[in-house]
C-alpha cells in the first residue's frame, strides 16, 4: 500500500535527522508526510522559525521537549506538526484509533486558536477527527465527542472533569501530550489540574511543553510531566 511505503520511508528519514544543529531552514527540508506538506503549503508556511527549526526535528525523533520562545515566535506549529506526524506514522487516526493526542491550553480563546491552526494545516489528506473540549458545550455532548476523536484541544479544568467523571473515557491510546503556554497555565493556578491530568495518561507517551518564559514554576511543571526532555530555548539577540 502507498501509505505503508510512505511511513517506512518517513521512519528511515526521521532516524537520519540531524538534531544537533540548525541544519533545516524550511518545512520542505524535513521528513513530513504528504498530508502535512500539503496543509503547510496551502496555508503558505514555508520557512521555519527558530523555535520550529530546533524543536521539530527533536520532536519528530520522539523526544520530550521543554521549549521556550517569546510570544509570536511560532510555537503552535512547533507542536502541531510533530503531533500530526506522530499520529500519521503510528496510523493512530480514524474511527477506531481512540484518543491519541491531547493539547492542553490555559484559556478557551487560546485553545480555539490552536484548533483553527490544526484545522487549517490538517485538512489536506489527514484522516484524524479533532475536537475542542473547553466547556463550550454540555458535558454530555463533549463526552460523546471524546469517544470519537483522535486529537483533543482542551482547557485543564474541563478535560480533568471528563477524565475524573466520565466512565468509559479511555486514554490508553494516548501517544502525545502537549502543554502549551505553560507559564500561563501556572499563572492561572492550573498546576494541580495538570498534575492530575498527567496521572491519568499512559507514562510511555511523548510530552511537548511550550512556554513564552522560563520560570521556576514552569520547570516545576516540567519535572512532573516530561521524561529526559530536550531543552530548546530561543532568545532574541540583544
Ligand atoms: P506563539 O505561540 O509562539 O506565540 P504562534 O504559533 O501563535 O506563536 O505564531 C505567531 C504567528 O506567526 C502566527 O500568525 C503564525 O501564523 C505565524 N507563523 C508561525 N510559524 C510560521 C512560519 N513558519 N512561517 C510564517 N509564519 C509563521
Ligand atoms: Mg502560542
Amino acid at each position: 500500500k502507498r501509505e505503508t511505503a510512505e511511513i517506512e520511508q518517513l521512519e528511515r528519514a526521521v532516524s537520519a535527522l540531524d538534531t544537533s544543529s540548525t541544519t533545516y531552514t524550511s518545512f520542505a527540508d524535513l521528513p513530513l508526510s504528504s498530508p502535512t506538506r500539503a496543509g503547510l503549503k496551502a496555508a503558505h508556511f514555508a520557512a521555519l522559525t527558530d523555535i520550529q527549526a530546533r524543536a521539530i526535528p527533536l520532536a519528530l525523533r520522539g523526544r520530550d521537549i521543554l521549549g521556550a520562545a517569546k510570544t509570536g515566535s511560532g510555537k503552535t506549529l512547533a507542536f502541531l506538526v510533530p503531533v500530526l506526524e506522530n499520529l500519521f506514522r503510528a496510523r493512530a487516526s480514524g474511527a477506531d484509533a481512540g484518543l491519541a493526542a491531547m493539547i492542553v491550553s490555559p484559556t478557551r480563546e487560546l485553545a480555539s486558536q490552536i484548533f483553527e491552526v490544526l484545522y487549517r494545516i490538517g485538512r489536506h489528506g489527514h484522516v484524524f477527527a479533532a475536537g475542542l473540549v473547553i466547556g463550550g458545550k454540555s458535558l454530555k455532548e463533549e463526552r460523546q465527542a471524546l469517544t470519537r476523536i483522535n486529537i483533543v484541544v482542551c482547557t485543564p479544568g474541563r478535560i480533568l472533569q471528563h477524565l475524573s467523571q466520565t466512565a468509559g473515557l479511555s486514554v490508553d491510546a494516548l501517544r502525545v501530550l502537549v502543554l502549551d503556554e505553560a507559564d500561563r497555565i501556572m499563572d492561572l493556578g492550573f498546576q494541580k489540574d495538570v498534575d492530575a491530568i498527567v496521572e491519568y495518561l499512559p507514562p510511555d507517551r511523548q510530552t511537548l511543553l511550550f512556554s513564552a518564559t522560563q520560570t521556576r514554576r514552569v520547570s516545576d511543571l516540567a519535572r512532573l510531566s516530561l521524561k529526559d526532555p530536550e531543552y530548546v530555548s530561543v532568545h532574541e539577540e540583544a
